[in-house]
């Protein structure tokens, strides 16, 4: 299952996130995904493993597991590299880590743009060294501009789109752009179903990606207060309850909840077991009931925040 992204291409509907997948299991990792079946992967420059994401698919290619044109491969430009000079330097960087020629979807990671550092200096340059991060002065649109330029070139990405966009951000992008973003990678569970973004996007054919489809969960071990002090969305009776009647697990319910409204999903697990969990869940359908309960489960909450990182340095929701 795909969704068609409006350069043509096919985007499948289940991936995998490589956030917090450790750099020394991260290529046999990406191997093991590939031999449970996904074909899909999300990465990002600041994620720091590209390099050992790349030598997975290294591996997988040379010894013939899948070829690069079966797999969708997904990475983001990061905060600190918006600046127009410096945007496919930055791509390239991520080509070159992960040896690969070409990207299926170059994202801008955020709408948010920091001071550039060197590579040199630190790479990847995460939230800097200051107390307060620093600030760039570069609108979004200045680097889109190259992201569409470099996706018109037509050899390094194959689809652009951006990531943590609201509706007045992406509305405002998509006055001014010449190529419409392919895809819109947002936070999406039950606790932040933002159905008014996803409307508006999917009605402007930009194919929308769930991130966190488990809510709170992989924000525990960050000691984010909004992950410890919500109940986990895979124990809630509401999710337990529909997952026990379709005889899934809530995992299974929380991914084809977004699934079954033609949002991809692309959770993360280094377990086997869950690898294929977690892959196989689109051999069943919410009933309408499903969905209402798990309407009344919106609380606006977001896990992934900058407020949490930047204080009150800048504001994006
Ligand atoms: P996720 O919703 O995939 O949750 C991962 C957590 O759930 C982990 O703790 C994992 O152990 C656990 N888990 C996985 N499968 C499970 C199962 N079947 N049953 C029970 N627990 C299970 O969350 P995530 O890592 O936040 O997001 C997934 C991916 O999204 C990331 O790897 C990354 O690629 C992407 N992402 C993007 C952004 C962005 O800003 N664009 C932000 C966060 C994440």
């Amino acid at each position: 299952m795909s969704i068609k992204l409006n350069t043509g291409a096919e985007m499948p509907l289940t991936g995998f996130g490589v956030w917090k997948v450790a750099k020394s299991s991260c290529a046999d990792t990406v191997i093991n995904a590939l031999k449970a079946g996904y074909r899909t992967f999300d990465c990002a420059a600041d994620y720091g493993n590209c390099v050992q994401v790349g030598e997975g698919f290294k591996q997988a290619f040379e010894s013939g597991l899948v070829k690069r044109e079966d797999v969708f491969i997904t990475s983001k430009l990061w905060n600190s590299y918006h600046d127009p000079e410096v945007v496919e330097k930055a791509l390239d960087r991520i080509l070159s880590d992960m040896q690969l020629e070409y990207l299926d979807l170059f994202l801008m990671h955020f709408p948010i743009s920091f001071k550039y550092v060197p590579f040199e200096e630190t790479y990847p340059s995460g939230f800097g060294t200051k107390s307060e991060i620093e600030l760039a002065d570069v609108p979004i649109i200045d680097t889109w501009r190259v992201m569409e330029k470099i996706y018109k070139a037509g050899k390094k990405v194959k689809a652009i789109g951006v990531s943590n966009f609201n509706g007045g951000l992406l509305t405002d992008l998509i006055k001014q752009a010449e190529v419409v973003p392919a895809a819109l990678q947002i936070e999406h569970h039950p606790y932040l179903q933002q159905s008014q973004l996803v409307r508006f996007a999917q009605h402007k054919g930009v194919a929308i990606t769930a991130y966190s489809s488990f809510g709170g969960n992989s924000y525990l071990e960050l000691d984010n207060p909004a992950a410890k002090s919500s109940p986990n969305l895979l124990e809630h009776a509401t999710i337990t309850a529909i997952a026990d009647k379709h005889g899934k697990t809530s995992a299974q319910v929380l991914l084809r909840w977004a699934t079954q409204r033609n949002i991809a999903v692309i959770p993360k697990s280094n377990n086997p077991n869950r690898l294929k969990e977690n892959l196989e869940f689109n051999d069943f359908n919410l009933t309408d009931e499903d969905f209402d309960a798990i309407r009344e489960l919106e609380r606006n909450l977001r896990f992934n925040d900058p407020k949490d990182w930047a204080g009150p340095n800048l504001c994006i929701f």
